[in-house]
């Protein structure tokens, strides 16, 4: 089944929604990272909240950056997500231990800590970007972006974010929601989603009978006449190019070039976040030198 992304309006546009089904999207970072499971849920969550949080997005080619470091051994997690539903992440150490809270749970605030803080970055194609940041609470990442949310956007919301894992490491089921309430909601309209979302029962089990993004929204705002207002695919699509790399070796300046060149005979650069490599001949790197020196 396609990953699916839908964004919805609910009780008379006094509620939106974004409902993510992206098992697929998680399993593909899991190949290329060779995730351990913990790692697998810690970055999946991580994935589906930005690439949520980017069709808040005006446009296109802006682009959510969330970055996660709460200190535990899994070290930085950073995922970019654009609006169009791609999204690339990597964390720090992908084969950190899987250590369960209790059997079959597993425990994600431990792998990613709670000393540090979550960072989100918004690219909105001016000089600045807009950068918000809170501290960490849980490090299980759903509760943390509810908490950044709220404190740092002055945002009142729920998330929710969920990756199954299977005991051969597969991904199983990846999904998950935020909701946001509108400044206008009347008390009723607000009463009732406190209610819904109380009386849900874990986001794992509702993936697991429900395995669409549709079919999930439809558990959750029972009762709360939604509207899908967009829906897309989102995937796991790194942006990397051979020109990037070049501009990043002229970056690096003259003296390095010099030196890949000398010690090395040419250099192989790595993209981190889909491990692509893009080797550069000993005559390529000469050219890159003299566009470095013409810039110097
Ligand atoms: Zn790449």
């Amino acid at each position: 089944m396609k990953d699916q992304l839908i964004r919805i309006t609910a009780a008379d546009n006094q509620i939106r929604g974004f409902f993510i089904q992206h098992t697929q999207t998680v399993e593909k970072a899991r190949e290329i990272h060779n995730l351990s499971p913990v790692a697998s849920a810690a970055l999946g969550r991580s994935m589906g909240a930005a690439v949520m949080m980017a069709q808040t997005l005006k446009s296109d080619n802006q682009k959510v950056t969330l970055r996660i470091n709460g200190g535990g051994p899994i070290g930085t997690i950073l995922c970019v997500a654009q609006k169009n539903g791609t999204v690339k992440g990597l964390v720090d150490d992908p084969l950190v231990e899987t250590v369960n809270k209790t059997p079959g749970k597993m425990d994600v605030g431990a792998a990613v800590g709670t000393d540090g803080e979550i960072t989100l970055i918004k690219d909105l194609g001016m000089k600045q970007p807009y950068i918000g940041t809170y501290a960490l609470t849980t490090g299980e990442i759903a509760e943390d972006l509810t908490a950044y949310l709220m404190h740092s956007e002055q945002q009142p919301s729920s998330v929710g974010l969920s990756v199954l894992v299977d005991v051969d490491y597969h991904i199983k089921e990846a999904g998950g929601f935020i909701i946001q309430v509108l400044p206008e909601i009347t008390e009723e309209a607000l009463r009732l989603l406190e209610a819904r979302l109380l009386g849900l029962p874990p986001l794992s089990q509702i993936l697991e009978e429900n395995t669409d993004a549709k079919a999930l929204m439809e558990v959750v705002m029972e009762g709360l006449d939604p509207v899908i207002t967009e829906e897309l695919e989102p995937m796991f699509l790194c942006d990397c190019s051979r020109e990037r790399m070049e501009q990043a070796l002229i970056s690096l300046g003259e003296k390095e070039i010099h030196d890949m060149i000398h010690e090395d005979g040419g250099a192989e650069i790595t993209c981190h976040f889909c491990l692509s490599a893009y080797q550069f001949k000993r005559e390529e790197m000469e050219a890159l030198l003299k566009e470095a020196t013409t810039k110097e």
